[in-house]
């Protein structure tokens, strides 16, 4: 099974990427999804997380308020590297889970969208990398569209990744996303038949 990571800045357009990648059948695995998953209700990592951070990070409903817990490990960087260490090994094994059905279901590719990829320094963890970039006025008028913050909220989220350029450079295919959505679809098509189409043949896996 070959795993390519799909990665980009805040706004750059991944989701969106991830989406149209899934309609063209090769399926797609959100960190962001599995670490919602691994606290979700009655599971071993929202005791974990209850027991260390205490139940004021817990909603009315008994779930966890995300917002709750960010604002308790936000000003404190140590409590913060606990949480990723407790959750961190948690998502890996949900994630490895997951593959493992999708590879029982006949596929051999997935794509594995990771927004801190570099930032955790999990390249080595895939056998490829697919960037969407877009420059940063796109980028912050997309998040504005989308959420409402401040274009210096933005900003601060966007200092807070890796710098635009070096993720450029570290991308195995770079997905440009400065264009409409048509032109993206265009771009996802080309990905898929120019870098994971023929990755797949080297494989020895069966042609389409
Ligand atoms: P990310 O996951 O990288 O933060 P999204 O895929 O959520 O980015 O895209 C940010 C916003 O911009 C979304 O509302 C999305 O619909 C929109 N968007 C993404 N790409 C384009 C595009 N090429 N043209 C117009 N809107 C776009």
């Amino acid at each position: 099974m070959q795993v390519f990571g799909l990665t980009g800045g805040i706004g750059s357009g991944k989701s969106t990427v991830a989406s149209l990648i899934e309609k063209y059948g090769v399926p797609v695995i959100s960190a962001d999804e599995l670490s919602r998953m691994v606290v979700a209700p009655g599971t071993r990592g929202l005791a974990e997380v209850v027991e260390t951070f205490g139940s004021e990070v817990l909603g009315d409903n008994g779930e966890l308020d995300r917002g709750k817990l960010a604002t308790v490990v936000f000003s404190d960087p140590a409590k913060r590297k606990q949480l990723e260490a407790m959750l961190h090994p948690l998502i890996r094994e949900r994630f490895i889970e997951v593959k493992e059905v999708l590879e029982q279901a006949g596929n051999t590719q997935l794509v594995y969208e990771i927004p801190l990829l570099f930032e955790n320094n999990l390249e080595h963890t895939v056998d490829g990398v697919i960037v969407v970039t877009a420059s940063e006025p796109v980028r912050i008028e997309r998040v504005i569209a989308r959420s409402k913050l401040r274009p210096s909220e933005v900003r601060r989220r966007i200092d807070a990744q890796i710098d635009e350029a070096t993720r450029r450079k570290k991308a195995d295919y770079l997905i440009v996303n400065d264009g409409d959505l048509v032109d993206l679809q265009q771009s996802v098509e080309k990905m898929l038949r120019e870098y994971l189409r023929p990755l797949k043949d080297d494989d020895g896996v069966q042609e389409l």
